[in-house]
């Protein structure tokens, strides 16, 4: 069987009679029938075929396969943005009265979706922390329906063991979900460890590029079979130019990471030995507390690091005024490198609390390594942590 590698370059749609070798962009609402009775058997979904792009198109199609192959799931399916997936996962899975146990470490807008919309529906969830991952038993209800969780976290770098967190799940039959953004299919499969459904914000390193919003969730079919019926009536769907780049973005995938990945360890190793640096978090770092971990759910440690330099926050914004090529932004997984203050942005509407619980501290920096070459990142990080000295 052909490697994930050549998979994510030769899986593709049929050709059309032109014979072209790359994907083209099908960029149409709909399709036709070619007779009155084949439109019957396709709406009566007897025979498989494209009717409408909120149902599907050739081009998210053939996004969807590769990241079914590249996820090792079963089935999947792609919408407008990782927000979406995630409420396209959640949805139509849960009914009133059930509850969800998730980690505390989570993106923003997942939160919000969790302690903010849900409950409206009378859906409850319950946080626990990725250090006490022994102590999740207690905390699961008769109405626990699904486990979601992110590892590594944002921005916190926390890793939660896959394989016992699916061990939970099948004791309590929950649904298991992972938010997988972080590592991407390259690095990490949670399917392979028994989670239920992988979601992705595509927008992320699966695009690579800063460029299209995507999400994406992949699985069991039995899950992504309500997916595909909440998706079509309820229309989050990918955009088939989105669904174009996205799956030509995956070609590169693997070369991508691996740089990705060898960029941020030459980062990390440097911020790691650096006089004005008091604490850096990258999965890989021989000082992490959880590699071993890391080592044994992730082929590498990804693209993002956290550290914080001295002086807390007064330091951290001095740092980020003070560099020159490094962007300042709040997006990850980009070809540029970014920094990022999750206090002020990203994690900025949680209290100062529950910024504490998931390790933010006022200082905190994180740092998407991108595809520079390396020496160029580091001069820039070398002079911003100079100039920046209180
Ligand atoms: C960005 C992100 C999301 C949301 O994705 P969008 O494409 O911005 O909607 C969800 N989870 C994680 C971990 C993310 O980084």
């Amino acid at each position: 069987m052909a490697k994930k590698e050549t998979k994510a370059i030769r899986t593709r749609v049929e050709k059309t009679p032109l014979r072209e070798h790359s994907t083209p962009l099908f960029l149409t609402s709909g399709f036709t029938f070619d007779s009155a009775e084949a439109g019957r058997a396709m709406f009566a979904e007897e025979v498989a075929g494209n009717i409408y792009s909120r149902f599907s198109n050739p081009n998210t199609s053939e996004f969807i396969d590769k990241m079914v192959e590249l996820e090792n799931a079963q089935d999947g399916v792609a919408y407008a943005t990782g927000m979406a997936a995630i409420f396209g996962v959640v949805a139509p899975l849960l009914k009133s009265a059930d509850h969800i146990l998730a980690c505390r470490s989570l993106f923003g807008s997942t939160h919000q979706i969790f302690t903010q919309i849900l409950p409206r529906w009378g859906i409850s969830c319950t946080y626990v922390d990725a250090a006490d991952q022994g102590g999740w038993d207690e905390r699961i209800q008769p109405n626990t329906r699904m486990l979601f969780i992110e590892t590594p976290s944002n921005p916190g770098l926390d890793l939660i063991d896959l394989a016992r967190a699916a061990e939970l799940s099948a004791k309590h039959d929950l649904i298991f979900v992972v938010d997988n953004t972080f590592a991407t299919p390259w690095l990490q499969n949670p399917v392979d460890f028994g989670a239920d459904l992988v979601v992705h914000s595509a927008t992320k390193y699966i695009d690579g590029q800063g460029r299209v919003l995507g999400g994406i969730a992949v699985g069991k079919k039995e899950y992504v079979r309500d997916l595909r019926f909440f998706a079509r009536q309820t229309g989050p769907s990918l955009s088939p130019f989105n669904a174009w780049l996205l799956s030509k973005s995956l070609e590169t995938l693997a070369v991508r990471l691996e740089k990705h990945c060898e960029n941020a360890m030459i980062v990390a190793e440097f911020l790691d030995r650096h006089a004005e640096v008091e604490q850096t978090r990258y999965p890989f770092l021989p000082s992490f507390p959880q590699i071993d971990l890391a080592k044994s759910q992730m082929r590498a440690a990804g693209g993002v690091i956290t550290f914080a330099a001295k002086g807390g926050y007064d330091r951290a914004a001095r740092f980020i005024d003070s560099l020159k090529m490094l962007t300042v932004s709040a997006n990850l997984g980009d070809t540029r490198t970014i920094v990022t203050h999750p206090a002020s942005t990203t994690h900025s509407k949680l209290s100062d609390e529950e910024r504490a619980a998931v390790g933010i501290s006022p200082g905190l920096l994180r740092i998407s390594v991108g595809l520079e070459n390396c020496d160029d990142i580091i001069a820039d990080l070398t002079q911003a942590l100079r100039r920046s000295k209180l």
